[in-house]
């Protein structure tokens, strides 16, 4: 028969050049890598035992028996082995692990590739691959099973890929079903004219198709650190969605990441993170991956219980030696966070959100955690309700209730508290306990702050509530107003701008904010005294600060939180604390307000007590302006 070997002849140079290409290239230490490398190298082999094998039957005569039998074997055990080390390429593509943990993926791939070198290993024996004779070289009976052999693991990686398409890009996908098409087409045509020696061209074909579709491995490395990156991350998050080998991810922050930045140039602290990766590498054997400011995941499988604290020891252990940076030694402590998988981690957003919530917990303590421990959609409504108070000092968003305020001596309404209110299409109310809390955090209380005076005093102006007995409206303070140089200015022009009487402003600090910044604080007091404005010492019964310490202050009236209230109704010694807390104020020459007033019964017994105001549920809920206004008239009888 005559050989066509011009294919082998051309397939030797091109695979020569694309293991040199492929080897320059920088790459990540994956499984996929090596396999890619694996299925050249055997390509190689083949495309040359492929020629040594004819070359050798040619002149059969003249060569040893064992040369021409060795290109043989060399022959069929390279060339058989490129379908094996593809389907196992398809699957380290999608696992970055060949065979996982799976024992039935396993045996699906080995058991055959095995069964294959058994019988080409044994064929001296058996005849059943091939055999030489003195008209030449021929097939032998397991030649056919061979090629279905090579079939079958070309189906399993098309299967395989079509399983998992989704992990892969759509260039490579194409790739790897056309190297089955293409090589399973070139077989067939091969097994009906043996003389065609084109199945390692095609091979070669195919490996430059997958070179060209490859991403790119260093997409998948970060610069500086040469960990893993967020978009390897995403992607194994992605593949171990289906394939759930690992069950864990662990979240570790670097704490004094902050600080070292403000200390050393960006050169050092990607060096200084490049060796706390590889520090982490060895000490957890996982691959690790940089999430950015200070952050590395592991994603891993809890093989045993305990698993998770043993990796966290180990991984505290090696960071128990100090980094050197310049003639610095530095000591690099994390803060961690571990997830269950899929329990923790649905989706990659929800992911995020448990990193972002570790990210910024404080430095109070170094921080170990589970995600059982806390709740991330905590963090998710903050989000929700920082945008929400952006939209509404955006759109005059924000609205003030007025709460009517009873006084006991004259029977009637003679103030109210105003009260901000916040609500959106997406959240509805939204209480202000939650969200002025937020705002004090990151900053926007001045803003709102500033809105709630304007809204109230504007309020006032159009509406003679003097008239209507109204002598004044609370407005509260937040402590981090009260800390304001410009505290006293802003208020003194909005009261120039309505025309509003200081006398007719009262404003609520909290004993807080009267307990930790006394000196601003008194010094906008005293400005806005001077304006005739009275001031309110709000949720009295809750703190912890001597009440002694809070006379320096210009008070005029001291309100009694609710549960004060609550305590003295419920028992004797409630009762007894009202009762002493009342004549202690009444001897400082302060009035009360009670607050939570719900029932008559609590009514009666606090005008019994000598409480001044009462303010509640009782009276009347906070309410907008217009009700509030007919509520007055109604009540005062006007
Ligand atoms: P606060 O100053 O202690 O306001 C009194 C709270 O008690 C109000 O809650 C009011 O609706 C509620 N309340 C009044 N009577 C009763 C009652 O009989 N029973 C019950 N269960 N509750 C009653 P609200 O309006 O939700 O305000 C909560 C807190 O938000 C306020 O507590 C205050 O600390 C803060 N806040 C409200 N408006 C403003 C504002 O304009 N500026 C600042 N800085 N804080 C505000
Ligand atoms: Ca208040
Ligand atoms: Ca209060």
């Amino acid at each position: 028969m005559q050989y066509h070997l011009d294919f082998n002849f051309c397939s030797i140079p091109l695979l020569a050049l694309l293991f040199l290409l492929y080897k320059r290239k920088k790459k990540l230490s994956l499984y996929q890598n090596t396999l890619y490398s694996a299925i050249i190298i055997a390509a190689l082999f083949s495309s040359a035992f492929d020629i040594a094998n004819v070359v050798a039957s040619r002149h059969m005569d003249s060569l040893p028996f064992w040369l021409v039998n060795f290109t043989s074997y060399g022959y069929f055990i390279s060339h058989n082995s490129i379908p094996f080390f593809y389907s196992l390429y398809t699957c380290a593509l999608i696992h970055n692990n060949v065979f996982g943990d799976s024992k039935v993926l396993k045996s699906l791939l080995l058991l055959p590739y095995l069964v294959q070198l058994l019988v080409i290993l044994t064929n001296p024996f058996t005849k059943a691959v091939f055999y030489y004779d003195s008209f030449g070289y021929h097939r032998g009976f397991f030649q056919l099973p061979l090629y279905a052999i090579c079939f079958y693991y070309a189906g399993f990686g098309a299967v395989y890929c079509s399983l998992f398409k989704d992990v892969l890009l759509k260039n490579l996908r194409f790739s790897l079903y056309s190297f089955m098409v293409i090589c399973l087409s070139a077989s067939l045509l091969q097994l009906f004219h043996p003389e065609y020696l084109i199945e390692n061209f095609t091979i070669t074909f195919c490996l430059l198709l997958i070179y060209l579709s490859l991403q790119r491995p260093e997409d998948f490395i970060h610069d500086h650190t040469g960990a893993l990156n967020d978009n390897a991350f995403y992607k194994s998050f992605l593949i171990n969605a289906k394939t759930r080998r690992q069950d864990r991810i662990l979240f570790l922050c670097i704490e004094e990441l902050s600080v070292l930045i403000h200390t050393f140039t960006s050169e050092k602290i990607y060096h200084l993170l490049s060796a706390v990766t590889t520090k982490l590498e060895q000490a957890s054997r996982q691959t690790v991956y940089y999430l950015d400011n200070g952050s590395f995941a592991i994603m891993y499988k809890e093989r045993a219980p305990f698993a998770t604290e043993d990796l966290l020891k180990k991984i505290n252990h090696a960071f128990e030696s100090s980094f050197s940076i310049d003639s610095s030694h530095i000591d690099l402590d994390f803060r961690t966070l571990t997830l269950s998988l899929p329990k923790h981690g649905p989706d990659l957003e929800t992911v995020y959100l448990y990193l972002h919530y570790l990210q910024e917990l404080d430095n109070s303590r170094h921080w170990a955690l589970s995600a059982d421990e806390i709740s991330i959609f905590d963090r998710a409504r903050k989000q929700q309700i920082e945008s929400a108070m952006k939209w509404a000092i955006d759109n005059d968003g924000f609205e003030i209730y007025y709460q009517p305020i009873y006084s006991t001596g004259k029977n009637s309404i003679t103030s109210a508290e105003a009260l901000i209110r916040l609500r959106t299409e997406e959240l509805g109310f939204i209480p202000p306990d939650e969200f002025i809390p937020l705002a004090e955090k990151n900053g926007m209380i001045l803003k709102i702050g500033h809105i709630v005076f304007e809204k109230v005093f504007r309020f006032m102006s159009e509406n003679s509530l003097n008239q209507k007995g109204i002598e004044y409206i609370e407005i509260n303070l937040s402590m981090v107003q009260c800390m304001q140089e410009g505290l006293s200015e802003e208020v003194i022009s909005l009261m120039n701008k309505y025309h509003i009487d200081g006398k007719h402003v009262n404003l609520e600090i909290t004993e807080t904010a009267a307990a930790n910044s006394p000196k601003m604080l008194i010094q906008n007091m005293t400005r806005l005294s001077g304006h005739g404005i009275t001031f309110s010492l709000d949720d009295f019964g809750t703190g912890y600060s001597n009440i002694t310490s809070l006379l320096n202050l210009p008070l005029s009236i001291v309100k009694f939180d609710k549960s004060m209230i609550d305590m003295a109704a419920n028992d004797d010694t409630g009762k007894m604390i009202l009762d002493s807390s009342t004549a202690m104020i009444k001897q400082m020459n302060l009035n009360i307000v009670a607050e939570g007033i719900e029932t008559m019964l609590q009514k009666e017994d606090l005008v019994q007590s000598g409480i001044d105001y009462l303010q509640g549920y009782f009276f009347s809920r906070p309410v907008p302006g217009p009700e509030f206004l007919k509520f007055v008239e109604e009540f005062n009888q006007i």
